[in-house]
C-alpha cells in the first residue's frame, strides 16, 4: 500500500506476531484441562495458581505441536531451547511472570507463501516460534463494583508466531493470518478460530518514504479478526502519514484498536525487553531435543496445502484458482479428494468449487455439514461419465440431493431423468418437432443455417431435458439433409 502524502509517496512496512493457542487437552506446564467455555476456575491446578512450592512440568503434546508448526514453517528447529521468565504483574497472572522464550526460542527461521488474490505469491519471513503461557482473564462486566478473575485460560500453551516486517499491505497481512491458520489446522497444532481468541494478532506498523530506512512502529494489539487487521492497519498508516507530514515524530508505543470507531489509541508507551528483566526459569531445565526425535515428526506430517496445490495444478491439471480454493481448507480438500477419486478431476474440481460451494454459502452451512456428502456428488459424476444423464440434468438432480440428501442413482431412478441414448425414441421426438414446425425446416433448408439450433432446443425441449444431446445433433444433421 502507498500512502500518497503532501510531501511523497509513504510506504507501509508491516510484521505481525500472532499468538496461536495449541491444541492440546491440557496446559503447558500443568495436567489442568483446556476446554473452551468451562465454568470460571474450574480448570485450574495448583501450578496454576501459584500455589507455592509448586513446580512447573513441560507437556511434551505442546513441544510436539511447536515442531510441528515450526516443520510446516519450513522453519529451522532449535534443539536445544530455554524457558525464562518474563516478569510483569497483572492480576490475573498468579505467578507476577509469565514462563516464555526469549533468546533460545525452539522454532527458528522460516517463511510462508502468500497466495494473493491477484494469483501472484509472496514470500514472508518468519522470524522465530516460542512457546509460553497465557494469563487468565479479568472479568470487569460481572458486578458494578468488583473485578473477577477466572484461570481457566492461566498457563494454558501459546505458540507466539513472530514474522519479519517483510509485509507491505493490510491486504498481505489479511493473506498471512489467511495462510498461518489455514497451515496450523492441517497440521492440527491450532484450532485457529479468530472469534473464540485462539488465534490472536499483534501488528507493527510503520511507515517510511521508498528507500528510506525504517521509521519508528507502533505495535497494535490483540487483532482478532481479518477484518480488524486491515482496517487497524489502514488507520494507523494514515495516522503515522499526517503527523509525519505536519512535522511531527513518531513515538514508539502500544496501541488498541477500537472497532466500533475504527481507529487506534494510545494505552501505553512502548516497554522494551529489559524491563521485563527476562531470567532462564530456574525450576526448568533447558529443552533439548534429538535429530531423531525431530525427523519422525517431520515424517508424520500431511500433505501440506502448498505441496497439495502443486499437485492439484501439475497431477490433475486444475486451475490455480481451484486448486488456490481447495487446498485452502483441510475440510474442502478432503471432500474434494474423494469426489475427484475415479472422476475426471477437473469436472469435480468445478463440480465443488461452484456448484456445491455455491449452494452452501447460499444455505449458510459449512461443508463438514453438508448434505451432500463427497462419496454421494461422486456417485452423481458417475452417473454423467457413463452417459446415464446430461451435465443439465444432473443440476437439477443436485439440487434434489442437497435438500433431500438422497443419494443420485436413486432420485434420476425416482423422477425417470435417465438420459435417452435409444435413437428410435429421439427420431420420434425429432420427426415430431420438425411436422409442428414445417416453415422452419423450408427455411433451414434453403440455407438459414442458424436455425439448427433452434432445432435442437426444440428436440431437447421435448424430451424433457433428457435426450443425449450428442446423438440428438448428429440425427438432426441427417434428418434436415
Ligand atoms: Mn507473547
Amino acid at each position: 500500500m502507498i500512502i500518497k502524502g503532501n510531501t511523497g509517496d509513504w510506504e507501509v512496512i508491516l510484521g505481525l506476531e500472532v499468538h496461536a493457542q495449541v491444541h492440546s487437552n491440557s496446559k503447558l506446564f500443568s495436567g489442568a484441562a483446556t476446554d473452551f467455555g468451562s465454568e470460571p476456575n474450574t480448570q485450574v491446578s495448583l501450578v496454576d495458581s501459584a500455589m507455592p512450592g509448586m513446580l512447573p512440568v513441560i507437556n511434551e503434546v505442546c513441544v510436539e505441536q511447536a515442531v510441528k508448526t515450526g516443520l510446516a514453517l519450513n522453519a529451522e528447529i532449535n534443539l536445544r531451547s530455554v524457558f525464562d521468565r518474563k516478569n510483569y504483574f497483572y492480576p490475573d497472572l498468579p505467578q507476577g511472570y509469565q514462563i516464555s522464550q526469549y533468546l533460545y526460542p525452539i522454532v527458528g527461521k522460516g517463511k510462508i507463501v502468500l497466495d494473493m488474490p491477484d494469483g501472484t505469491a509472496r514470500e514472508v519471513g518468519i522470524t522465530r516460534i516460542h512457546l509460553e503461557q497465557d494469563a487468565g482473564k479479568s472479568l470487569h462486566d460481572q458486578s458494578p463494583v468488583n473485578t473477577f478473575i477466572d484461570l481457566n485460560r492461566a498457563g494454558v500453551a501459546l505458540m507466539e508466531i513472530v514474522s519479519e516486517p517483510d509485509m507491505r499491505s493490510p491486504n498481505e497481512a489479511a493473506e498471512f493470518m489467511k495462510k498461518l491458520r489455514t497451515i496450523v489446522r492441517y497440521v492440527d497444532s491450532c484450532d485457529g478460530d479468530m472469534e473464540k481468541g485462539n488465534m490472536r494478532c499483534d501488528a507493527n506498523v510503520s511507515v517510511r518514504k521508498i528507500g528510506d530506512k525504517l521509521g519508528t512502529r507502533c505495535e497494535i494489539k490483540n487483532l482478532n479478526s481479518v477484518r480488524n487487521i486491515i482496517r487497524a492497519i489502514e488507520f494507523e498508516a494514515n495516522r503515522q502519514v499526517e503527523i509525519l507530514e505536519s512535522g511531527g515524530t513518531i513515538r514508539q508505543e502500544t496501541r488498541l484498536f477500537d472497532a466500533d470507531k475504527g481507529e487506534t489509541r494510545t494505552m501505553r508507551t512502548k516497554e522494551d525487553a529489559h524491563d521485563y528483566r527476562y531470567f532462564p526459569d530456574p525450576d526448568l531445565y533447558p529443552l533439548v531435543l534429538t535429530q531423531d526425535y525431530v525427523d519422525k515428526i517431520k515424517k508424520s506430517l500431511p500433505e501440506l496445502p502448498d505441496e497439495k496445490k502443486t499437485r492439484y495444478m501439475q497431477q490433475m491439471g486444475l486451475s490455480a484458482y481451484d486448486a488456490s480454493v481447495i487446498s485452502a481448507d483441510k475440510t474442502n480438500a478432503e471432500y474434494y479428494d474423494v469426489v475427484a477419486k475415479g472422476n475426471d478431476p477437473k469436472m469435480a474440481a468445478s463440480w465443488v468449487t461452484a456448484e456445491l460451494f455455491g449452494r452452501l454459502n447460499k444455505a449458510g452451512i459449512e461443508i463438514d455439514k453438508s448434505p451432500v456428502k463427497a462419496e454421494q456428488l461422486s456417485g452423481l459424476l458417475k452417473l454423467i461419465s457413463d452417459n446415464t444423464i446430461s451435465g443439465k440434468i444432473a443440476k437439477q438432480v443436485f439440487d434434489i440431493m442437497f435438500e433431500t440428501g438422497k443419494d443420485a442413482a436413486a432420485i434420476v431412478e425416482e423422477q425417470g431423468l435417465k438420459q435417452v441414448t435409444d435413437t428410435s425414441a429421439i427420431e420420434k421426438v425429432i420427426d415430431e418437432v420438425m411436422a409442428a414446425n414445417q416453415d422452419k425446416v423450408a427455411e433451414y433448408k434453403s440455407g438459414k443455417d442458424k436455425l439448427f439450433g433452434f432445432f435442437v432446443g426444440q428436440v431437447m425441449k421435448v424430451s424433457g431435458g433428457k435426450a443425449n444431446p450428442a446423438i440428438v445433433n448428429e440425427m438432426l444433421k441427417k434428418k434436415l439433409s
